[in-house]
């Protein structure tokens, strides 16, 4: 019985999570929208997010100020297409910053992938990334709001998983894998196997028995947990004696 209580204590341990904290995000105020944080012509709806669907809004990577283009993209939405709002629900420039898009705060349905909207969580890179990568700074932006939207919501970012529309497709996605687009972009579409990679590592705040992030947990590992957690300042030795002889009981 002791020895089923252990493995069941360990085990849980290793799958605990970090839930993650929420990464700055510029408000609308913050870039200078006009609206601020209200969207008169675009009631909002709610549903809790099952999916990211990463995003590039195919503007210029040689802009300078992204404040000026993320308001440029919402004028776009807004009035051109008749949205009412930006579609997206964040958006991410070259140095990092966040930018709040769609007015309504968490878990507020976006418009930025047509007949998905529901439930899915729009990132845009601001930029064209047809054959080039994003920085790293935006991609370091984008992992930290992945990790805390995911780890709230309980959402592996390894796994596909159905959507409102009933859909499947993986839980970190791309807009081309919804949508006949070639956005987000091949080459930051090809970057996304690395970021749900690195998005679980962060969700799973290595090492937390798993020092080299792989979801394998070897014995070494296992014992320097174990060690940490219970025991402080015993040896191997000492704890691996320990537990076998309070499991032997
Ligand atoms: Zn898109």
């Amino acid at each position: 019985m002791k020895k089923v209580l252990l493995f069941v204590v360990l085990f849980l341990l290793l799958q605990t999570a970090m839930a993650v904290e929420k990464p700055d995000v510029l408000s609308r105020t913050g870039w200078g929208c006009p609206d601020g944080n209200e969207s008169p012509s675009w009631t909002q709806q709610y549903a809790n997010v099952t999916h990211v669907i990463i995003h590039h809004t195919a503007t210029p990577n040689t802009d300078t100020d992204w404040a000026a283009r993320v308001l440029s993209i919402w004028n776009y939405h807004t009035y051109d297409n008749g949205w009412g709002d930006v579609g997206y629900n964040y958006l991410i420039d070259p140095n990092g910053i966040i930018y709040e898009g769609r007015a309504g705060g968490d878990d507020v349905v976006g418009g930025h992938a047509s007949g998905h909207n529901t439930g899915t969580m729009g990132v845009a890179f601001i930029g064209t990334f047809s054959d080039t990568e994003p920085t790293d700074a935006a991609l370091d932006s984008a992992e930290s709001l992945l990790a805390w939207k995911l780890s709230q919501n309980g959402i592996s970012p390894l796994e596909n998983s159905t959507d409102y529309a009933g859909s499947n497709y993986a839980n970190i996605a791309g807009h081309q894998d919804v949508s006949a687009t070639e956005c987000p972009g091949e080459d930051l579409y090809s970057l996304l196997p690395t970021i749900r990679q690195d998005v679980y590592e962060i969700i799973q705040g290595c090492p937390a028995g798993d020092a080299d992030c792989d979801g394998a947990v070897s014995d070494f590992e296992l014992l320097s947990y174990i060690d940490t957690w219970a025991v402080g300042g015993a040896s191997d030795f000492e704890l691996l004696a320990a537990i076998e002889s309070w499991a032997n009981q």
